[in-house]
């Protein structure tokens, strides 16, 4: 497969898109998962990262240092998780009708020609074949790996991230009241959100962040009030 640069890839997604699904909205759909899903990608390494180490205050010589590659791994792995939570979610809710199309299809734009990759066609299976519960655990395990003080990160985070992609794929896909219901979800679980005086933990457009919280990936201030 030859390797399409970021822009291109996001080109062919819409095209595949639109022509599964006989519509004009791949663009829109594609760019806002793009844009989305850099968002939780990135935050969740911030969390798992320098975050973790910033708020427990940890001797700095425990931590392995963030190298390019450590990132690098971690982005992958993220990536892998993310597409798997994202097509069952968007299977689930019909907004695509193949799971096996969509992860193709949204593993190539997120992963590029990575997506033909042995171990990464086994990692996006081995996610896919568990529960949440199982998906959860194997990314924790996955970036513990890369960074030991994934384990100190507050729990609530694992249990609010599969609802943040989701809810990244239901706002691309025009479907707010989907988005509402899972944002309705993270409040069961961290219920300060709602109380952030800038954004009142609601949806916000894909992409975007609030500066105060950190929704829709919260900063340790809003995860660790539930303690
Ligand atoms: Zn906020």
């Amino acid at each position: 497969m030859k390797v399409l640069h970021h822009p291109k890839r996001r080109e062919r997604a819409a095209k595949l898109f639109d022509e599964r699904y006989d519509s004009r909205q791949g663009r829109k759909i594609v760019d806002s998962l793009a844009s989305g899903l850099n968002t939780t990608r990135k935050e969740l390494v911030q969390r798992v990262d320098q975050d973790v180490v910033v708020s427990f205050g940890m001797d700095s010589m425990s931590i392995p240092l963030s190298t390019d590659g450590n990132e690098d791994r971690a982005k992958a792995e993220i990536e892998i998780w993310q597409v798997a939570e994202a097509v069952l979610h968007a299977e689930s809710c019909g907004y695509l009708d193949d799971q096996e199309w969509g992860c193709l299809w949204l593993g190539e734009l997120r992963l590029g020609r990575n997506i033909q990759n042995d171990s990464v066609r086994k990692r996006l299976a081995a996610y896919r074949a568990g529960n949440s519960d199982d998906r959860r655990r194997r990314l924790l395990q996955s970036l513990g790996k890369v960074y030991p003080n994934t384990s100190r990160c507050p729990l609530v985070l694992f249990q609010l991230m599969p609802l943040a992609v989701q809810i990244v794929v239901s706002i691309a896909f025009d479907q707010t009241d989907d988005a509402d219901s899972k944002r309705k979800r993270q409040a069961f679980w961290l219920p300060g959100i709602m109380d952030c005086q800038a954004c009142h933990g609601d949806v916000l457009d894909n992409g975007e962040k609030c500066d105060v919280c950190g929704n829709p990936v919260w900063n340790y201030r809003w995860l660790m009030s539930s303690d």
